[in-house]
């Protein structure tokens, strides 16, 4: 977890420009827009099965939900901002936009894992395009891509958005890693233990290929995951901190490219030392 304030602190410190804002909590009316209401009101009162608590992989606490919440918050506040749906309706959008956590995507619908109680992307991903077709009501959804570069694979997101061809799941991420039985999205990239920064990028010059030929967003998120950096100890891959930064900067030139905005996230970092998946993070931004 001290990556996360780490962060924070290294961003104020090193690029004073940025604006914050503090997260607002999702409500359960948003967090039913990608959960079934019987999971949310388990994880509220605390009262999941065991066994279900321990596939998450922490304890239960009132933080807990409280943090999830606002995790999942930020993300949606981020999508706002990049898009420029504001609460009244729409205005000039920033274009670009972060949360400095979120990515949980091994939520599911109705079970959490893997660190990730609500699927803060499934949540945001759904909420906007809501409150876009409220304000376009006679043009077609938005169209929401999900470009997961976490090394694990977006199980969870897959699993939400499975049949629904207004959002298209794209996920690279490590063949022998977490979690064993992947979910098919729209596009999944197994790579294999060892892969750097060459196979890498070329592997994501084929997706994205791929992914322009099959969709055209309107609104991208990005989850710009640290934990294929070689320091990390669960991640397997050996992308360098340079072979990251040019990977998120083919992300963000392919979004602006497209005239796409998008909401960038955190996702995973388990780095050996803290700092460098700190480092990882903080080129991203
Ligand atoms: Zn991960």
């Amino acid at each position: 977890m001290g990556k996360y304030a780490r962060l924070r602190q290294r961003l104020a410190e090193g690029l004073p420009h940025l604006s914050f804002a503090v997260a607002p909590a999702a409500t359960d009316g948003q967090l039913a827009l990608a959960h079934t209401p019987n999971y949310i009101q388990a994880v509220v009162s605390g009262s999941l099965p065991a066994a279900a608590q321990r596939e998450i992989g922490f304890p239960w606490s009132p933080q807990m939900v409280e943090r999830s919440r606002r995790s999942t918050g930020a993300t949606i506040a981020a999508a706002r901002v990049a898009l420029g749906l504001t609460e009244r309706g729409l205005a000039q959008g920033e274009g670009v936009a972060g949360n400095l956590a979120g990515g949980t995507h091994h939520a599911g619908r109705d079970k959490g894992g893997g660190f990730c109680v609500f699927n803060d992307v499934a949540v945001a991903a759904r909420l906007m395009q809501a409150e876009w077709a409220r304000l376009h009501r006679h043009r077609p959804p938005l169209r929401v891509a999900i470009i997961d570069l976490d090394v694990h694979q977006g199980n969870g997101t897959a699993e939400i958005f499975a049949g629904d061809d207004t959002v298209f799941t794209l996920s690279l991420h490590g063949q022998k890693n977490f979690p064993f039985r992947k979910v098919a999205g729209d596009l999944d990239v197994d790579l294999p233990d060892g892969c750097d920064d060459g196979p890498y990028l070329e592997a994501l010059e084929q997706a994205l290929a791929e992914l322009e030929s099959r969709f055209d967003p309107g609104l991208i998120f990005f989850l710009a995951g640290a934990d294929p950096h070689e320091g990390d100890r669960l991640g397997r891959l050996r992308l360098s901190f340079d072979g990251l930064q040019a990977r998120d900067r083919r992300v963000f030139d392919w979004a602006w490219q497209r005239r796409a905005a998008l909401a960038f996230v955190m996702a995973g970092g388990y780095g050996h030392d803290l700092e460098s998946t700190v480092q990882v993070q903080l080129n991203t931004w």
